[in-house]
């Protein structure tokens, strides 16, 4: 397909597909806007690093901390650079040679971005459009930190405002074709459904969270994660993504959202969570070898899923360069996302559960959002997800809510928050 065809998708719908290859560039803002009546994700709010410098930001403590200054970044390489000098240990070993292994892959998406011009000019122009931030008043106030709220206000309520379609009235003829309802709900461990088709808003003391249509979300600690199991496989899901707070040694992640050690995530129960039709598991993990062997060996085990492949989500800045030197040895500018099958109960005549095969070669390329905000990427999974359609999909450990989508973790209303969205 040729540029002048492939832009117009993209435009409409985030993704845009390079020929012959399984490498696609997505914008999250357009992906996400995608479930949205009423309000919009502007790509101020969406990629603070990106417009920070130039426009109001969010009173986020995010946004702020972000930019670290030029001392600060020669310091760093300083660091590493004389880390760099002694030999590597056997799993910095494996990890480089994971790496080098790769690489042409990673390089060969990076160019097909490079002659994109179309692209590239649209991604230029993410600046001036939507340049219509948050409305001030949103952007002040404190942000809400729920991981405290859950804690000291644990019978804290919501406000869930929901527009109801009259579905006896045509939009044409009559104005009021929407009834207002409003329920006041336990925010913790409680699941929060709005089951409309519209947006709907969900007020927790000053705040205001936008819901997009069809979404739930369950407020609680790992602790109550099995309240989540459905009564019947049936109610199970066919998407688990799951994004650990891994552990790591960045004081900056640590201000950001409290981690877990790694036994924790052994005890997710994601055989309890797979529909009878079986499920496509998604887990993000960051480039440590010591947690890669860790999920090879040890968390797929415990749950019972079977490796399918592993995709890479490469990021870029909004020139189109990478975000930092591809063979940085501690800050490479990828992730990956590996992903496996948990066996549902039916079975064919052999006892296996048929699934999709998935391949290793797919790279993902966006411009990174917040600190450790994961692009939405389900589209590209839809084909390999099983069992009914549309499927049933929960994301563990969420830090925002989707459309059709069950989110779950201690902060899921985070970037819902008013402030990152403008009133259409
Ligand atoms: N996928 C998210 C995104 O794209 O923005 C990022 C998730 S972040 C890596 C991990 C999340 O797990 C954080 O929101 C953190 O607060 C949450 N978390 C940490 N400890 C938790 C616990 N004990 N119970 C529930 N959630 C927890």
């Amino acid at each position: 397909m040729e540029d002048s065809q492939k832009l117009p998708l993209f435009h409409e719908s985030g993704i845009y597909h390079f020929n012959d290859s399984n490498t696609v560039f997505i914008d999250p803002v357009r992906v996400l806007n995608r479930s949205y009546n009423r309000f919009t994700i502007s790509p101020s709010t969406y990629y603070p690093r990106f417009f920070e410098s130039r426009t109001l930001t969010p009173k986020n403590p995010i946004s702020t901390t972000v930019s670290s200054s030029p001392t600060k970044r020669k310091r760093k390489k300083r660091k590493r650079s004389s880390k760099d000098s002694r030999p590597l240990n056997d799993r910095e070993q494996i990890a480089l040679q994971r790496h080098q292994e790769l690489r042409p892959l990673l390089l060969k998406a990076h160019e097909c971005l490079l002659k994109s011009n179309g692209l590239l000019d649209a991604l230029r122009s993410l600046r001036s459009e939507n340049v219509s931030h948050c409305l001030k008043e949103e952007c002040e106030g404190s942000e809400q930190c729920f991981v405290e709220l859950g804690q000291q206000s644990p019978d804290l309520v919501v406000t869930l405002n929901l527009r109801i379609r009259d579905s006896d009235k045509d939009l044409e003829d009559s104005p009021n074709v929407y009834c207002e309802q409003r329920s006041i709900l336990p925010a913790f461990n409680n699941l929060v459904a709005n089951d409309t088709e519209d947006d709907a808003v969900a007020d927790i003391l000053n705040n205001h969270y936008i819901m997009p249509r069809e979404s739930c979300f369950y407020m609680s600690d790992l602790g109550q994660i099995r309240n989540l199991i459905p009564a019947h496989t049936d109610c199970g899901f066919n998407l688990i993504m799951v994004d650990p707070p891994w552990e790591n040694a960045s004081a900056h992640q640590k201000s950001r959202y409290p981690t877990l050690p790694n036994r924790y995530f052994l005890s997710l129960p994601i055989k309890q969570l797979t529909h009878t039709e079986g499920a496509l598991v998604a887990l993000w993990v960051t480039n440590r070898e010591k947690l890669r062997s860790f999920v090879e060996k040890e968390l797929f085990a415990a749950w019972g899923v079977s490796y399918a492949a592993s995709f890479h989500w490469l990021k870029v800045k909004a020139n189109g360069s990478l975000i930092s030197d591809l063979d940085l040895f501690h800050h490479r500018p990828y992730e990956s996302l590996i992903l496996g099958y948990s066996p549902g109960k039916v079975k064919n005549s052999d006892n296996q559960t048929k699934f999709k095969p998935l391949k290793d070669d797919h790279v993902i390329m966006s411009i990174p959002g917040d600190y450790s905000r994961k692009p939405p990427i389900a589209d590209l999974l839809q084909e390999y997800i099983p069992g009914v359609k549309p499927p049933r999909c929960v994301e563990l450990f969420a830090r925002e809510v989707m459309a059709g989508w069950v989110a779950w973790g201690n902060e899921p209303l985070h970037f819902q928050d008013s402030r990152y969205f403008v009133k259409k």
